[in-house]
């Protein structure tokens, strides 16, 4: 038995694996990786894949980093953690101007959770509560967009749109509004980017017009629609939304979980558009891939409304047993520093353009319905249809085929069903992006030569995360 196999046997025995249906292991082989190097994973047969989608879009410098491991190493022998009610540590001090500094002006308090799902949760949670705490009870909805994705939790899948779950947790979830995502995937042919985002705007005017009273909030993934099928837009929808907000008197919740950290070519989504949100909830690349941490920034305005004698119970009594976990806060420094020393948002435009360059060919192919592309973040759309961009049946799980393929090959191109895309770790070198290219090319025409067509009932994607 191989080394691969031994390890595979024992896990499938004991572990029940993250958005997995466990049946598919007894074809699909588990990979278990013994060690990470750049942007390379090895597994127990000394097997390599490069990581082109950054181990779930949390790695920014690469498996291993010794700059990352070194500044966890030395704060392990000072303090692992301590309880952050009543004490407090410098590496989330640290953490937190920095934060404080590099975010939009007015982003002036930081709040921490565990993950990305229970960031949104804090966001949500404070909106309704601030509204509730300056005599506004009524305020208590929230607005999402269609194709939108915050989380595993109740309320974030509740502010969600994925059918999996919109569908099999329905009963569950909170009520919400919702309007038509921006997303220029479904622009009318020969319209901008920017013209599409303005028009679809109307939408949410005509909500909020309608519903503000209701409102505490209008949350959005900003630019990049990421579990969604990396559905991008035009940066003016985000300035017409914040403008709308402050005219009806709503929260702006960003949530970059994904897409903070450099991965649409500036360091945040929203300085694209000029705008600061009311709420900046910031996980996956904050900590470099390296640990769960998650921080929700708000305005000083938000941190008044709660700012009083104990006795008026107007305080955010909310807490994780991990919040500002000292570990997480130095790998998040060590994180920050290499962005700051290597300049790394002006560097990876050299590399974005070489992700655009690599892939060109492949909007000629006639199962390619679009390849997109914002910052570091590149995906490449499968449809059955070319003209009439009918996608694929879910069931025939296109994207499967290219992700079997890219393991053969060596590298680890999880698709979003029939979406491949890369999203690599930004210390990937041109070489390699080339690779990856020629990978996905030689996937995409395995997994799109049969042309039969399997359908049966709902043919719409019905998961995150799933490479269908
Ligand atoms: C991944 C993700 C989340 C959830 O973060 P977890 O740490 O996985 O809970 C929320 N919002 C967006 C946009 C994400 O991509």
């Amino acid at each position: 038995m191989s080394m691969n196999d031994h390890w595979m046997q024992r896990d499938l025995s004991v572990l029940w694996h993250p958005c997995t249906q466990m049946k598919d292991h007894e074809q699909l082989p588990l990979v278990p990786i013994k060690r990470g190097d750049g942007v390379w994973l090895e597994d127990f047969d000394g097997k390599r894949y490069i990581d082109a989608v950054s181990s779930w879009w949390v790695n920014v410098f690469g498996h291993a980093n010794p700059r990352i491991n070194q500044r966890i190493k030395d704060q392990v022998d000072q303090l692992e953690h301590v309880m952050l009610a009543g004490f407090s540590h410098a590496p989330v001090i640290e953490l937190s101007e920095r934060l404080v500094k590099l975010t939009p002006a007015g982003l002036d308090r930081v709040f921490y959770a565990d993950n990305g799902s229970s960031c949104i949760e804090v966001a949500l949670k404070m909106s309704f509560h601030y509204w509730l705490n300056v005599g506004q009870p009524a305020k208590k909805r929230f607005v999402t967009l269609s194709n939108s994705y915050h989380g595993e939790t109740v309320a974030a899948m509740s502010v969600g749109d994925v059918a999996l779950f919109t569908d099999t947790y329905k009963a569950l979830l909170l009520d919400t509004l919702k309007v038509p995502s921006p997303d220029c995937y479904h622009r009318p042919e020969g319209m901008s980017w920017e013209a599409h985002s303005r028009a679809i705007f109307t939408h949410m005017e005509q909500c909020l017009a309608e519903h503000h009273h209701e409102v505490a909030a209008v949350i959005v993934e900003p630019l990049i629609q990421g579990a969604g099928g990396m559905r991008m837009y035009h940066p003016v929808y985000l300035k017409l939304l914040r403008e709308a907000c402050d005219r009806y008197g709503v929260h702006l919740i960003h949530d970059e979980i994904a897409v903070g950290f450099g991965r649409t070519g500036t360091m945040f989504a929203c300085e694209q558009a000029g705008i600061r949100p009311d709420f900046l909830c910031l996980s996956k690349a904050l900590t470099g891939g390296y640990l769960p941490l998650a921080a929700c920034l708000t305005t000083d305005q938000v941190y008044q409304a709660f700012y009083d004698d104990y006795s008026t119970l107007r305080a955010f009594l909310h807490s994780h047993s991990y919040t500002g976990n000292p570990l997480a806060c130095a790998a998040a420094l060590a994180t920050l520093d290499i962005f700051e020393q290597d300049d790394v948002i002006e560097r990876n435009k050299a590399l974005a353009a070489r992700m655009a360059s690599a892939t060109a060919h492949l909007a000629d192919h006639p199962h390619v319905a679009e390849v997109r592309q914002t910052g570091m973040a590149l995906a490449i759309e499968m449809v059955q249809d070319k003209t009439s961009k009918t996608a694929y049946p879910w069931q025939e799980r296109r994207g499967l085929k290219v992700y079997q393929h890219a393991l053969e090959r060596g590298a680890l191109l999880r698709p979003l069903g029939s979406v491949v895309y890369f999203l690599p770790p930004y210390v990937i070198s041109p070489e390699q992006i080339d690779f990856l290219a020629e990978v996905a090319s030689e996937g995409i025409d395995i997994a799109t030569r049969d042309s039969v067509s399997v359908a049966v009932g709902n043919t719409l994607y019905p998961g995150f995360r799933d490479p269908g």
